[in-house]
């Protein structure tokens, strides 16, 4: 995604007036956190940390989703650290968990070999169906279908820079479809098959690529020629009754994946891109191979291919001036001090000894030196 399809909203910090805030047209939007009651801490850190760095200006209402009952411990006190409208929803077994169609012993049985074979969270029956979710129900929760836009939120985030504009209004704007923050490699043994069923469904579908399809496919090494490429991987025996039998088993060879995919723990996207009949037709199809069991798909690479089977490069949003970061992958803005300077005692959490930390005065004039040359706004 390059500077020429897509520029930064935004360079340093815009001036937040409080008033001018609040007098600005809000887009249709909300948060939206998947989480259980034993995630509360989690919770919390990330509300604190986007209150912080944005909300507390926008007051934008949070939806948070579970599959069992969110619990009045955690409803109070996730309240306690934000003024803005919170709704709860439960997400009931249309939408989480094993549909009808499948046999569920086959399905448990899938899990349990991923398990074995130490698949991350591949033996985790719960994570499938976490991920099931994230793909292709949560735009039709019902206390979503209001919402034109989300931003995803996850437990255990954090966001270190400011961000003084309204993203979802500037995405409107420059009508954007999708905004990441990183884009990382997937676990291949979690994803063996997915881009067979993806490629064959852009194939059948007859869709031409409008320049995005090529971000995730692996290029054929220097030596090898396009054809020596595309025969390599034979359809594995496991495929051999592929599902659903519509799927040309032609349309299934060929290109492969780099395992590219934008992370989707951090998303801000329209709904109707996943409300379309295009995603739908995806996804059904994606789901009736039984990928979701059978493998372990994230909802990041479905999320991902998808974008790239139907969007173009113009429809993504690169947010490269948003801090943030999520375990142990983190995307820092060019101009985040601690890029550019040597050495920024306060922000470095290894010296826990007060007295070797600068004042936070010394810091930000250290960062005025460097705001001019990027972006994002008061990293830290
Ligand atoms: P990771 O980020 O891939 O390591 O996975 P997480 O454990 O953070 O799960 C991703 C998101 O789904 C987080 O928002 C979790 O709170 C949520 N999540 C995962 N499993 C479940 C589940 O069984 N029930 C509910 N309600 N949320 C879940
Ligand atoms: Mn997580």
């Amino acid at each position: 995604i390059s500077e020429e399809h897509d520029k930064v909203f935004a360079t340093g910090c815009e001036h937040v007036d409080q008033k001018k805030i609040d007098a600005a047209p809000r887009a249709n939007a909300a948060f939206v956190v998947l989480a259980r009651n034993k995630e509360l801490e989690g919770v919390i850190q990330s509300i604190r940390s986007i209150e912080r760095h944005f909300n507390r200006w926008w007051h934008y209402p949070y939806v948070f989703l579970n599959d069992g009952d969110f619990d009045q411990e955690f409803k109070d006190t996730v309240q306690n650290y934000t003024s803005a409208p919170v709704e709860f929803g439960k997400i009931d077994d249309t939408m989480w968990g094993f549909p009808d169609w499948v046999d569920h012993e086959v399905a448990k049985e899938g899990i349990r070999k991923q398990g074995d074979a130490a698949i991350m969270y591949g033996g985790m029956e719960s994570y499938h169906h976490m991920c099931r979710f994230y793909s292709g129900f949560f735009y039709k929760h019902p206390l979503l279908l209001k919402y034109e836009w989300y931003w995803r939120l996850e437990p255990e985030i954090k966001y270190f820079c400011d961000i003084t504009y309204d993203p979802f209004l500037k995405m409107a704007e420059n009508n954007k479809t999708y905004g990441f923050t990183i884009a990382v490699k997937e676990l291949r043994e979690t994803v063996p098959n997915i881009f067979r069923y993806a490629s064959a469904y852009k194939r059948t579908k007859g869709l031409e690529s409008k320049g995005l399809w090529e971000m995730f496919v692996e290029k054929p090494a220097e030596e090898e020629t396009k054809d020596e490429a595309s025969k390599k991987e034979p359809i594995p025996e496991e495929l051999e009754d592929v599902k659903p039998p519509e799927i040309d088993r032609e349309a299934m060879e060929g290109e492969k994946y780099n395992m590219c995919h934008f992370w989707s723990n951090f998303e801000i996207a329209r709904l109707d891109f996943f409300r379309s009949k295009e995603y739908e037709d995806f996804f059904e199809m994606m789901d009736r191979s039984g990928g979701f069991w059978m493998e372990r798909w994230g909802d990041a690479p479905i999320h991902s291919l998808a974008a790239g089977a139907l969007l173009a490069p113009r429809d993504i949003h690169y947010f490269r001036d948003f801090g943030y970061r999520h375990t142990t992958i983190q995307h820092c803005p060019a101009n985040a001090p601690a890029r550019q300077l040597t050495r920024i005692p306060f922000l470095d959490p290894m010296i826990e000894d007060e007295k070797k930390r600068v004042e936070e005065d010394e810091y930000w004039a250290a960062f005025d030196t460097v705001k001019e040359n990027g972006v994002g706004c008061r990293c830290r």
